[in-house]
């Protein structure tokens, strides 16, 4: 295990990452430029994190046998995904005294909305209001309660649109609570007032071991199909909205003691108002713009906060930067569409079979 009263890590120190997808890719790869070899823990043959390095543990998330070998090979440990089964993460921190960052602890508030929702409202911050149901007749008073428009969300798993439906006939809610309830049966669900927010921003903060925080802007995300398809940075907001979303941004960070990354998910009504819709103490698509547009990229700054260097500059670069997935079949177009483009920076994640609302890759373009 890495001596962390003398930091930062020296070169060479091996950093653990959880997770084989594309923000391990890319973690691994910041992790390379700066003399941090990576060794990748994952299930999944040829994810794009394993193609990036040569340091790699195939196993089953609940594996303690390749998990206790995987904490003696790392010196540092973080994930890609907060998803990642929490039994694994404890067992590493206390069986195999493995340092992970961020902690099992933030992890646990993060992947479960309920737990991250009151964390949130505990410290006066907003959200939609919310509640958990157990019940068709819980589901139908909240319904009333919040107006007559709500979703209904599985506490844990959710990613990407998946695990969410969404009410606004009050005699289809026996149905889609049916239907729902017998999908994610055994997960527990809360109900969600709908929020007729203008638009929808994010605020990506590291914090280090020393308690320093970094926050990036706060940049305007665009969806289709519940999947971000743009980030545009500077988000069309006002200078107070971007403050005050960093300032929550840094207080959640601290209030949960992050070490790493924490990925803030706001809505933001037309007259600046913010709420948090979700957290992720990881790298986050959204803050992709910063790998060509920002003085150190996300996935630099998760490795410095993580081995204990000293943060780097969030600084916006050009004058607008906008980030655009390549999601399925639209990775196909990048030779003819892109390859030519001066102001484009391509980044494409190794995945060889292309799905429809699988994410492929992505491209920067700077201005
Ligand atoms: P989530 O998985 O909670 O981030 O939800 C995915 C997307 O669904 C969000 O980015 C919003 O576009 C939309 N959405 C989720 N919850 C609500 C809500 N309560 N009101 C309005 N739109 C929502």
């Amino acid at each position: 295990m890495a001596d962390f009263t003398s930091l930062p890590l020296p070169a060479g120190s091996v950093i653990g990452i959880l997770g084989g997808g594309q923000l391990g890719r890319m973690t691994a790869l910041a992790a390379a430029r700066l003399g941090y070899p990576c060794h990748v823990f994952c299930p999944e043959v040829d994810a794009p994190a394993t193609q990036v390095t040569n340091l790699v543990t195939r196993a089953d998330y609940l594996d303690r046998f390749a998990l206790s070998h995987f904490a003696a090979a790392t010196d540092v440990i973080t994930y890609e995904f907060e998803n990642i089964d929490l039994n694994a993460v404890k067992f590493l921190e206390s069986e195999c005294d493995a340092v992970v960052r961020p902690s099992s602890v933030v992890l646990a508030i993060t992947q479960n909305r309920i737990f991250e929702k009151a964390f949130i409202n505990d410290l006066k911050i907003a959200t939609v209001d919310w509640c958990t149901v157990k019940t068709l007749a819980q589901v139908q008073q909240a319904f009333t309660q919040m107006g007559g428009k709500i979703v209904i969300k599985t506490a844990m798993l959710g990613y990407d649109g998946k695990g969410q439906v969404m009410v606004e006939e009050q005699e289809r809610l026996p149905e889609i609570w049916s239907e729902f309830t017998r999908i994610h049966a055994g997960i527990s669900l809360i109900a969600e007032k709908f929020d007729p927010f203008e638009s929808e921003g994010s605020v990506i903060v590291a914090r280090s071991q020393s308690g320093e925080t970094r926050a990036y802007e706060l940049v305007e995300n665009f969806h289709q199909d519940h999947i971000l398809s743009e980030t545009r940075v500077p988000g069309n907001f006002t200078a107070e909205t971007k403050i005050r979303a960093e300032e929550i941004a840094v207080k959640l960070a601290e209030s949960l003691e992050v070490i790493g990354l924490l990925a803030v998910e706001f809505f933001i009504r037309a007259d600046g108002s913010l709420k948090v819709n979700e957290l992720a103490p990881r790298p986050h698509n959204s803050g992709h713009w910063t790998m060509d547009g920002a003085a150190t990229s996300q996935f630099e700054q998760l490795v410095r906060a993580i081995v204990g260097l000293p943060l780097g500059s969030t600084q916006r670069l050009y004058d607008t930067v906008v980030m655009e997935n390549l999601i399925g079949e639209s990775v196909n177009q990048w030779p003819s569409r892109l390859a030519d483009e001066p102001e484009a920076r391509l980044h494409l994640y190794g995945k060889t079979a292309v799905k429809p609302g699988r994410k492929m890759g992505h491209v920067n373009r700077v201005k």
